[in-house]
């Protein structure tokens, strides 16, 4: 049976960036005989456009009936005067939260040819290829109690919850083990077990879960340090597993040291491997409709999900083979170019991407 992907293209860059997405797709389809066919939906901006709701019935449950989605941004400034419940971005944390989307996987990958990009020397970031699974419906963001409340002597005082259950330890750990076997075979859990016990367990419940991967080599390390690591030798980490909080700035600071927000893809998994795939950058107004856009992040949202939503390991390396034999050639967009390169739009470099895929 043919797979599903439902594409929701949403607002400004996102159109642009995901046409090319559909046309490497279609040359993965030729190439590698993939059976996947693409229905299409409105999200965001463009759906209250058309709906007066940023994500309607009828496209959640196509969401629902789909085995992945491919998303492009939403927002721009002609919905800012929307009341705070109807802001094209609800449309994206709705969709996350009505399919239990846990786990957000974010890579950092540093293409060689884009090392002067990062702000670390290039021999330290040179072909960095990271990923951070980070746990996103539950920890310190979610817990209750939670507030501000006024003590007996009239200072006030805020207050929130960390809290994890076994269970949503267990089933994030069991991502990120899948994901290290899929990739080089480490896997790093972050915690602060020295000082938080919500994080002793976390510990405790990711060494029981190791038990069936003997092909993962486990490792844990405190918060602090990782983030110092991250800075000072980030090419010793393969896969880092980690909570709510603690992956919300580690995962920004792993995008860093990239250096290019038009690089980088991310997805969101839910216990079915139903994902949602989406590039970390938002819909940039200010260069929409110019096809000045890096559609690279778009791209490389697609070979995730052919990666992780449907075990097409071996077509997911090829378009990211792709993109990094584009980039060998010089080719570039506005928000990568570089001296001496060969500047592109953002349909040339689709097309070159999709040469590349077919006359490997
Ligand atoms: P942004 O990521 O859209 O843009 C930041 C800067 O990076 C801009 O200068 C933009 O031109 C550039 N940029 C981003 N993606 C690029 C690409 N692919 N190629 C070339 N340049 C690129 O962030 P912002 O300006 O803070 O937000 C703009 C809108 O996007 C807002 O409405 C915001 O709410 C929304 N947003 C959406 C998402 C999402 O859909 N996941 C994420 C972040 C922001």
């Amino acid at each position: 049976m043919s797979k599903q992907i439902l594409c929701l293209p949403g607002d400004g860059i996102g159109p642009e960036i995901m046409a090319e997405a559909l046309k490497v797709l279609d040359a993965a389809k030729l190439r590698f005989g993939l059976d996947i066919e693409v229905s299409h939906g409105l999200v965001g901006g463009a759906a209250i456009d058309h709906h007066s709701v940023p994500l309607s019935d009828e496209t959640l449950a196509l969401a629902r009936n789909s085995d992945a989605i491919l998303f492009g941004a939403v927002g721009g400034p002609k919905w800012d005067d929307q009341p705070m419940a109807n802001r094209p971005e609800k449309g994206l944390l709705q969709l996350r939260s009505e399919l239990d989307l846990f786990a957000n996987l974010r890579p950092a990958i540093l293409f060689p040819q884009l090392a002067e990009a990062s702000s670390l020397k290039p021999e330290l970031v040179a072909g960095l290829d990271i990923l951070i699974v980070r746990e996103l419906t539950g920890g310190i963001y979610f817990g209750e109690p939670r507030g501000i409340r006024t003590l007996e002597n009239g200072e006030r005082e805020g207050y929130n919850t960390y809290v994890y259950r076994e269970s949503e330890v267990r089933r994030i750990a069991k991502v990120a083990f899948e994901a290290a076997r899929k990739r080089g075979g480490r896997l790093c859990s972050v915690d602060k077990s020295n000082v938080l016990e919500v994080t002793g367990l976390w510990r405790e419940v990711v060494i029981a879960e190791s038990a069936g991967y003997n092909d993962v080599e486990l490792s844990h390390m405190y918060v602090d340090n990782a983030a110092m690591q991250l800075v000072r030798a980030p090419k010793q980490f393969d896969v880092m597993v980690t909570g709510n909080m603690f992956g919300d700035i580690l995962s920004d600071c792993a995008a860093m040291l990239t250096g290019s927000i038009g690089m980088l893809p991310s997805a969101s998994l839910n216990e079915k491997n139903q994902g949602m795939y989406e590039p970390v950058h938002g819909s940039a107004p200010d260069i929409a409709g110019e096809n000045k856009a890096n559609p690279l992040a778009q791209i490389l949202s697609l070979a995730m999900l052919l990666r992780y939503s449907f075990g097409e390991g071996i077509a997911a390396d090829a378009i990211e083979k792709a993109v990094s034999d584009v980039l060998g050639k010089g080719y570039r967009t506005g928000d990568i170019a570089s001296e001496g390169c060969q500047l592109v739009a953002t349909v040339e470099m689709g097309d070159a991407v999709v040469d590349c895929l077919l006359n490997a």
